[in-house]
């Protein structure tokens, strides 16, 4: 792993095995991929490193871990940033995407997708486990890796689909870092590490509140970070989709950049089960993490704030936008054999007791802000700790 400097191999390796997990070294064919994954999470934190204060220490080193699922974890060590994501992450939504694009009858507006046909789509539904997907194709004697798109502008947006999510996951870790959360709860708690585990495992933290505060603050900070150059074409992470011949085809206008925003957002979202925890408010205080479903509302309702804060133009039609790109995400889930998600699996976070549930959370954030403020390692300006 060339992005990992010598010095810190074996501390990386530590931090691995904390949890009882292996440093990842893909297999060649695998290497490429990594090898860009890694190029882009180095750029995530340089990015962020500009908008360090002056004199602030900026130490963050990160690697991949050989877990399957979607999942990472962040920490600190002797003052430093650490953070790992599992392999699972990488090539999840990779294969989601793959599969989706590769769908006839998904996003039917988006390239030529006369292209596409249903050899090979075997309704696999949402897998959340690379391995495990791997074993049972191979066991069905199918082929192991997702088909790609053969219509180049969707096999483009399934690219642009898995560095959107992939983004967000990488701000998301970098946030615990940067805004000071691991550094607060060390001194705090003596907490050095989250591990981000949307089930199972008991819980680190004592306050359920304040956990879950702390991921949606981590949330804010990834939104923050990776939704500006989505919709601003800000390509400062050097994502190479914006030199593909194919990207105008459908990403020119803000409004599709939005709609591809929130449709590759929704899909990591639903890989972590919309459908989980919702209906019993008392459960919902008593887990890590907000609802997923909860999660994504404010994810949309962050950077609808974004939008309105600038007077966007988008506005008028971002109602219509965002509500597409939900239909279509579960209409395409469905297409390649996932649940299709009722309004009663979301009507819980707008009952009274999931907005209560979310103001509980929203003023926790807002006591907390203060405190994370002499961790930090960047100026927090606002709520959020953006
Ligand atoms: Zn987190």
């Amino acid at each position: 792993m060339a992005h990992i400097t010598n010095l810190y191999k074996n501390e990386f390796a530590d931090f691995c095995e904390e949890d009882g997990q292996k440093p990842y070294f893909p297999p060649s064919e695998l290497q490429s991929v990594f090898d860009s994954h890694a190029k882009l999470t180095q750029a995530q934190i340089d990015a962020v490193r500009r908008h360090f204060l002056p004199g602030i220490r900026t130490d963050i080193h990160f690697g991949f871990s050989s877990r399957a699922d979607l999942n990472a974890a962040a920490g600190i060590r002797n003052q430093r940033g650490v953070f790992r994501i599992n392999k699972g992450a990488v090539l999840v939504p990779a294969d989601l995407f793959q599969r989706m694009l590769s769908h006839p009858n998904i996003l039917k507006s988006v390239g030529n997708v006369k292209l596409e046909n249903l050899k090979g789509q075997w309704n696999e539904g949402l897998g959340r486990d690379i391995d495990l997907m791997h074993e049972s194709r191979k066991l069905k004697g199918r082929p192991v890796q997702a088909k790609h798109p053969n219509d180049p502008v969707r096999r483009e947006f399934s690219v642009a689909a898995r560095h959107i999510a992939y983004d967000f996951l990488v701000f998301h870790e970098i946030g615990h870092i940067v805004t000071g959360h691991l550094a607060f709860l060390e001194d705090a708690a003596g907490i050095n590490t989250i591990y981000e585990a949307m089930s199972g495992g008991a819980s680190i933290f004592r306050c359920h509140t304040v956990h879950q505060a702390i991921e949606l603050a981590a949330d804010n900070f990834a939104i923050g970070q990776g939704f500006p150059i989505v919709i601003d074409c800000n390509n400062h992470l050097g994502h190479d989709w914006r030199d593909w011949p194919e990207w105008n085809n459908f990403f020119s206008t803000p409004e599709q950049r939005l709609y591809a925003w929130c449709f590759s957002i929704g899909a990591l979202f639903q890989l972590w089960g919309l459908k989980t925890y919702l209906g019993d408010i008392r459960y919902i205080r008593k887990q890590d993490y907000p609802p997923p479903a909860m999660r994504y509302f404010a994810a949309i309702g962050t950077v609808q704030s974004f939008l309105e804060d600038r007077n966007d133009p988008i506005m008028k039609n971002f109602k219509n936008i965002a509500d597409k790109a939900f239909v279509d995400l579960n209409d395409s889930i469905h297409a390649i054999g996932g649940p299709k998600l009722k309004s009663e699996d979301i009507d819980p976070i707008y009952s009274s007791d999931g907005k209560a549930h979310f103001s509980r959370l929203r003023k926790c954030m807002g006591k907390l802000l203060p405190r994370f403020r002499k961790y930090s390692w960047i100026s927090l300006r606002g709520e959020y700790g953006v």
